[in-house]
């Protein structure tokens, strides 16, 4: 039979317990990929008059709200 004493016994059990950690991790970490985003054609406008949220071109700079009509400046950015 062999002889280990307690210390080895220890640190096999730390190093074996660590090194199933690093494999569950992995397996994780490989089901779970990061979602690939697209970067958006459109931009997100606030109405200033209703507070009404809504994309619109990317390219525009004054946009008119949907929802009540009044027209909107991209550089009146809303506070998040
Ligand atoms: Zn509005």
């Amino acid at each position: 039979m062999i002889e280990v004493d307690l210390a080895t016994l220890f640190v096999l059990y730390l190093f074996g317990s660590l090194a199933l950690l690093l494999l569950a991790w992995i397996v994780y970490e490989r089901g779970h990929k990061a979602p690939h985003v697209q970067p958006s054609d459109e931009r997100i406008f606030r109405c200033t008059i209703c507070a009404h949220v809504y994309l619109d071109d990317r390219d525009t700079r004054y946009s008119r709200c949907p929802q009540c009509g009044s027209m909107n400046d991209f550089g009146n950015r809303p506070e998040v």
